[in-house]
């Protein structure tokens, strides 16, 4: 039978992400247990995860691995952006990969471009470390995503990249298009915005 949570009590509730207890006084339901996240959770929650932002910033820095082919496709990528640094970058194309994750036309995209030929050849061994540091909001969404494929957000953030990155380089003209109409548009505009 589903509870109705009838009966909220106020309580010292602990909620454990990134490695950190976020500790406050919310309604848990005396019947079933279950927390209720509200409005007041949620502003609670956010002002807790920017001091933790400030005050321990690795826990927000993600660290990944590339093949050095996959780095020349990505300064090919970075090449109308003069002056934008290569950590930027990531960040702009990590961002557009969650932007457009639940798309279904995207999901398609994803299915073909991972049979392809330049997506296995970017998955190849002998990798340079990157480590990049994100905002609280897409470092969380990162970490959601990841648990949900059950995956690291390292590996995460690596397969949004090689994904995003075989749409450019493919000789696909489905997948130029995606690219004309979904990416390039998104990119100039976070990148562009001096
Ligand atoms: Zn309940």
């Amino acid at each position: 039978m589903d509870c109705y949570h009838e009966n909220l009590v106020e309580k010292r509730i602990e909620y454990l992400t990134l490695n950190s207890k976020f500790i406050y006084t919310g309604l848990e339901c005396s019947d079933c247990g279950a927390t209720l996240w509200n409005s007041d959770t949620d502003r609670k929650f956010n002002s807790w995860l920017e001091k933790l932002y400030k005050s321990d910033r690795e826990k927000f820095q993600i660290q990944f691995g590339l093949s050095k082919n996959t780095i020349s496709c990505i300064k090919k990528i970075s090449e109308p952006f003069p002056g934008v640094g290569i950590s930027a970058l990531f960040k702009a194309i990590v961002a557009i990969y969650l932007e457009l994750g639940p798309n279904t036309t995207f999901q398609k995209i994803i299915n073909k471009v991972i049979e392809g030929e330049v997506y296995r050849s970017f998955r190849v061994r002998g990798k340079d470390r990157f480590k990049i540091q994100f905002k609280p909001m897409p470092l969380m969404e990162i970490n959601s995503m990841a648990e949900f494929f059950d995956e690291t957000p390292a590996q995460f953030v690596e397969e949004g990249i090689l994904i995003i990155l075989s749409i450019f380089v493919e000789n696909d003209q489905k997948l130029k298009d995606f690219w004309e109409e979904n990416i390039k548009n998104k990119l100039n505009a976070l990148l562009k915005v001096a």
